[in-house]
């Protein structure tokens, strides 16, 4: 392909990405396919000449769009957002053609000091103390083993990093609702998911942090080593909120590390009226919330905050003498911050999307979301026929349908199965469902980023109006 072609094409793409973002919304958001129908239509071998880049187009079309579930649908409610948004697109359209590795300072400065920008802005736009330092990761999945491997070697004098283990008995905890990612994440570390300890919850699906004191204690005088506490600032589940303060208090009691896994919620913090979540955090070592989900940028851009950062780069550097530079006493080499060496350009759809929605606008975006998630939650309330699972701290309600007279659990079960099913297979909405205290319970999150109100509203009727079809009662 050459320049012209490509500027010709690009042209007819920035077309079709526009129509796609005004007609999205009239498509099933969920994908109508069955496993194995795309595959069934794709060549089984790479073409041996080029094709025309019309006739990949048109296999695009007529293949692979069929096959998607459309995450930026207005009328998608299920797990959490993935949100993009213009700025963050355009963004991506620059990262794409740069092309760009940027993994030392040298191999694109502009880079690294942009991402030193943009994160001071983001700790001080989610109102973290000023000793935060932030780094880009691709996942909070791998901010959160960052910070394990953190723990792991601070406690152990980097010998882990040096020879291994050698009998030391780490224990972590984390509350029952946390992220299936925790538990990876021990694994990978090496601690192993048996000395991963759930703590139980409390009235409001978040950690109890007297269970967590007892625990830590059981474990001290059973001779294992507490090494660090994952709380969660909106679980995936419900968006419990685990309560800092206390836990922070268990943490310094007892000299263990904190992190804050607040993936979703962390967005939130934009509003001051949402900082309580964050009392308690003096006491926190690290902090992880996704852009990514709720912040209208694209995936992945993970923002990952540790309160010392020479402890964070002294677990993964290694300098291999094909990267030594000139400048690296006097600059950031992001490669040392996480695992991966080679780094996408992600602070630019991060410092796009800032800019282009200011603070004011992103404010003013998650407070329509927590409010239309409210009223939501305020029109289940009063339905004798539904019911509220958990409370809605911020835009994701959780209820399930409980017609009077159904008082068996699996029959409920069924029931709210079916209703998801039917309201999936409609094609008018998507939600997904968790499951609190053994029930299935369904989550209805509010957030994507060109959501309306009406979009929210016309939710909460075709769920009620599916429910109370005849067949349902
Ligand atoms: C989504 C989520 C994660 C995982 O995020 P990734 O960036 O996909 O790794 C972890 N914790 C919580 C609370 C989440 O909601």
């Amino acid at each position: 392909m050459d320049v012209e072609t490509f500027r010709r094409y690009a042209h007819e793409l920035v077309d079709w990405m526009a129509d796609y973002a005004r007609n999205v919304e009239d498509l099933p958001v969920l994908a109508k396919v069955s496993p194995g129908d795309i595959l069934s239509r794709l060549a089984p071998s790479p073409p041996e000449q080029g094709e025309p880049f019309e006739r990949i187009m048109a296999d695009f079309d007529s293949i692979i769009m069929p096959g998607m579930t459309h995450w930026q649908s207005p009328n998608y409610f299920a797990y959490f957002n993935a949100n993009n948004s213009f700025p963050s697109i355009l963004a991506e359209m620059l990262t794409a053609t740069l092309g760009a590795q940027c993994m030392s300072w040298i191999t694109s400065p502009a880079a690294t000091e942009l991402e030193e920008r943009v994160m001071e802005w983001l700790r001080d736009m989610i109102g973290l103390p000023r000793e935060f330092v932030g780094v880009i990761q691709d996942s909070a999945s791998t901010a959160t083993l960052c910070s394990l491997l953190t723990a792991r070697e601070k406690a152990s004098g980097h010998a882990i990093n040096r020879h291994g283990y050698s009998g030391e008995r780490f224990t972590v905890y984390c509350s029952r609702e946390a992220h299936s990612s925790i538990e990876k994440d021990v694994r990978i570390a090496g601690i192993g998911s048996q000395r991963l300890r759930r703590i139980a919850l409390d009235n409001n699906y978040a950690m109890d942090p007297s269970a967590l004191d007892a625990a830590v204690r059981r474990d001290m005088e059973e001779g294992y080593h507490p090494l660090a506490v994952v709380a969660a600032l909106g679980t995936t589940g419900s968006t419990a909120i685990d309560p800092l303060d206390t836990i922070a208090a268990v943490c310094r009691r007892y000299g263990l590390w904190l992190h804050v896994d607040a993936a979703y919620a962390g967005t939130a913090l934009v509003l001051p009226s949402m900082r309580w979540m964050l009392k308690g955090i003096e006491a926190v070592d690290s902090f992880v919330f996704n852009p990514h989900k709720w912040m209208f940028t694209n995936f992945d851009c993970s923002a990952y905050f540790v309160r010392d950062a020479d402890a964070l780069v002294n677990t993964f550097t290694l300098l291999p003498e094909y990267l030594k530079t000139r400048v690296d006493g006097s600059v950031k080499n992001y490669r040392d911050w996480g695992i991966q060496l080679g780094r996408r350009f992600r602070a630019l759809k991060l410092w796009f999307v800032i800019r282009e929605f200011g603070v004011q606008g992103l404010r003013e975006a998650v407070s329509n979301h927590i409010r239309w998630a409210g009223e939501v939650a305020d029109l289940i309330r009063p339905e004798p026929d539904f019911e509220l699972m958990a409370p809605t701290p911020l835009a994701t309600v959780c209820f399930r349908y409980h017609p009077e007279g159904v008082n068996d659990s699996s029959e409920l079960e069924q029931l709210n199965q079916r209703l998801m099913d039917e309201l999936n297979a409609s094609g008018k909405i998507f939600l997904t469902h968790t499951r609190l205290d053994g029930k299935l319970t369904l989550r209805l999150v509010v957030g994507q980023t060109r959501q309306e109100r009406r979009h929210v509203t016309a939710a909460w009727d075709a769920i009620r109006r599916t429910a109370r079809k005849p067949a349902h009662s």
